[in-house]
């Protein structure tokens, strides 16, 4: 299909009676022994009548046979259309890579560990169906993970919302797509990428789907404590420069401090209570710490004005028009 990327320009209308190409974008790391049943019970599970199903298996550079076994479903399934990574990019390469080559009039995004049930994929089709850009899979509970997992998770979410002013608690990567999204969050100039926030962020006409996070059917996540960390602190800065601010108020604070601290010296000092030269040193610290923090605060605040403008994130999205339900 040819894409148009504004998005006040109308879509070529399909025929009539084509059924809607709906886009499975999968992301798979090292699922080899899992992927070719997981990949065929999406599929089984996602069908549905009144729409055909194409399902993008991107292999984010596996190191086992996942590449492979993918290659194979393949074979035996021609909706399945397989992509490859030289190498690990990550899960959010993987998901840009997988909406950059879907051809559906709407993708769903969701893990290939079958913890996004697949079940759903027909309910949220049908919110689709009745005019909705966005359906998101929210987490109902967060699955039996660890206590030191849920801590994490908790401390990340409360500082996200802090700092960026976006509240994603239970938000996950499984979420349907409208074609109109899909090649407006293709159009992001924007590098470093956290998909589920940029689509939450946006805020289309959106409807919220809970579920309940499944085991995982077989190998283990993928995420370390240190990644986890990584993953968190990438996220936080790539939404938020308070940061970077942060040190100005720093100053602030020194300067207050200081203030004091060189009142009571100069005091002791008439007084005649000081040791010798110590006023000098005293006054000395705190005029050149708070100068100093002050003005990284100031270089902050310009750092922060040239990373808002080299992410390129568009300062507004455009709404899309209001669609009529499909039959
Ligand atoms: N994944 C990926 N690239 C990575 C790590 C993970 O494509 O570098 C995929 C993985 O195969 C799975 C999904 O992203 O389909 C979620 O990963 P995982 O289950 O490890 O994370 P968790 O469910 O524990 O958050
Ligand atoms: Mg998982």
């Amino acid at each position: 299909m040819n894409v148009a990327t504004n998005s006040m320009l109308a879509r070529p209308e399909r025929e009539q009676d084509a059924k809607p190409l709906i886009s499975l974008v999968v992301p798979v790391f090292n699922e080899g022994p899992i992927v070719r049943a997981n990949l065929a019970a999406i599929l089984e599970a996602a069908s549905g009548n009144w729409y055909t199903l194409e399902l993008l298996a991107v292999d984010d550079g596996s190191l086992d046979n996942t590449a492979d076994e993918i290659a194979l479903s393949a074979q035996q399934d021609e909706r399945i259309r397989p992509l490859s990574f030289t190498r690990n990019f990550g899960k959010e390469a993987a998901i840009l890579a997988g909406l950059a080559h879907a051809k559906g009039d709407a993708a769903v995004v969701l893990d290939g560990d079958l913890q996004h049930p697949p079940e759903l994929i027909p309910q949220m089709l049908a919110l689709w169906r009745q005019g909705l850009y966005v359906v998101e899979g929210v987490k109902q509970d967060r699955g039996n993970e660890t206590l030191s997992q849920g801590m994490f998770a908790r401390a990340f979410y409360g500082l996200f919302r802090r700092f960026a002013d976006l509240d994603l608690r239970g938000h996950s990567d499984f979420k349907l797509l409208d074609r109109e999204v899909i090649d407006a969050y293709l159009a992001f100039p924007e590098r470093h990428r956290f998909f589920r926030a940029i689509i939450g962020w946006a805020q289309y006409p959106s409807a919220q789907l809970p579920f309940t996070v499944a085991e995982r059917n077989g190998g283990t996540t993928h995420w370390g404590k240190l990644s986890l960390m990584r993953y968190a602190i990438n996220n936080i800065t790539s939404f938020s420069s308070l940061p970077l601010k942060l040190v100005s108020y720093l100053g602030l604070v020194t300067l207050a401090f200081g203030a004091v601290i060189g009142i009571m010296s100069l005091v002791q000092k008439f007084k005649g209570q000081a040791l010798d030269g110590f006023t000098t040193v005293n006054l000395l610290i705190v005029i050149m710490g708070s100068a100093i923090l002050l003005s990284l605060g100031i270089i902050g605040h310009y750092l922060a004005r040239l990373y808002d403008e080299i992410k390129g994130r568009p300062p507004y999205v455009i709404k899309p028009p209001r669609k009529v339900p499909r039959k």
